[in-house]
Order: structure tokens, then C-alpha cells, then sequence
């Protein structure tokens, strides 16, 4: 893809603060953080979104993500983390190459990674157990 700022950061053609590199991924610091050490795991291969992504990429990356949390809880001394990925404008996806945020979590932080809990009805349950 050509025109997609994410595979240039991911290919090293655009620099990035980056903090771990391999031959299939790039895990850089995101520009606008949610918070301190706030980081976006990029594979070099374009992928729109999850659905796109093939098994293997999203193996790997989720393997990743685990080894990234471990080492930036060590060295950050974070009080939690989240691991989150958005697919699709209405998900909140704003560069259409697939990415994972890791969003170190401080205590307190006032980070607002949250919804209002709804109820789940008996109609509503029956619906999707039947679509699924
Ligand atoms: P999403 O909304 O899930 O598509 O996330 C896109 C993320 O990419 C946001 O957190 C942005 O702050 C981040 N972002 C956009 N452009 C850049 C860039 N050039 N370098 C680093 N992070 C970026
Ligand atoms: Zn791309």
C-alpha cells in the first residue's frame, strides 16, 4: 500500500521512536499517547484491519503483545495494562492499517478506556445465541 502512513512507519521509510523491531513487526511510541509509554504494534505487511489479517500475523502479534506488556510493565513500572485494537471507523479505527495499542496504566490516571454497562435481555441474548 503506497499511500498508507503505517506501512512507511512499519518499514522504517517514515522514523518512529521505535522500541522493538523484527523482521515482521514494528512496535514504535504512538504520537498522541493515552498515556506515558502508550506504544502501537505495526506488522510490515498492510493489513486493513483483523479481518484482513492472516492466522499467523495475528498469532504473532498477539505473542508480542504479551512479551511488550511484560518488558514495558518491568521498565516502566506501569500499575496495569491494556491491550486494545479498533476495526472500523464506527470502532473508533482511524489509520486502516491493522495496529494493537499497548496502553501502559498507571494508577489513578484518569486514562478513559471505559463504557456504560447495559443490561443484556432475554430477547436479545436469544437473537445472537441463534445468529451465532
Ligand atoms: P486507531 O484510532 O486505533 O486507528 O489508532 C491510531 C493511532 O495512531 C492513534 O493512537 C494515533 O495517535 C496514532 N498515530 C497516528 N499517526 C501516527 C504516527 N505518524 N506515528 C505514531 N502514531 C500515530
Ligand atoms: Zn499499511
Amino acid at each position: 500500500m503506497s499511500d498508507c502512513i503505517f506501512c512507511k512507519i512499519a518499514n522504517g521509510e517514515i522514523p518512529s521512536a521505535t522500541l522493538y523491531e523484527d523482521e515482521e513487526f514494528r512496535v514504535l511510541l504512538d504520537l498522541g499517547p493515552a498515556s506515558k509509554g502508550h506504544a502501537l504494534i505495526l506488522p510490515k505487511t498492510h493489513a486493513a484491519n483483523i479481518y484482513e489479517l492472516p492466522d499467523e500475523t495475528a498469532g504473532k502479534a498477539m505473542i508480542l503483545a504479551k512479551k511488550m506488556a511484560a518488558k514495558m510493565t518491568d521498565a516502566l513500572k506501569c500499575d496495569g495494562f491494556n491491550i486494545l485494537q479498533n476495526n472500523g471507523e464506527a470502532a473508533g479505527q482511524t489509520v486502516f492499517h491493522f495496529h494493537m495499542h499497548l496502553i501502559p496504566r498507571y494508577a489513578n490516571d484518569g486514562v478513559g478506556i471505559s463504557w456504560e454497562p447495559g443490561t443484556l435481555t432475554e430477547e436479545v441474548k436469544k437473537e445472537i445465541l441463534e445468529k451465532m
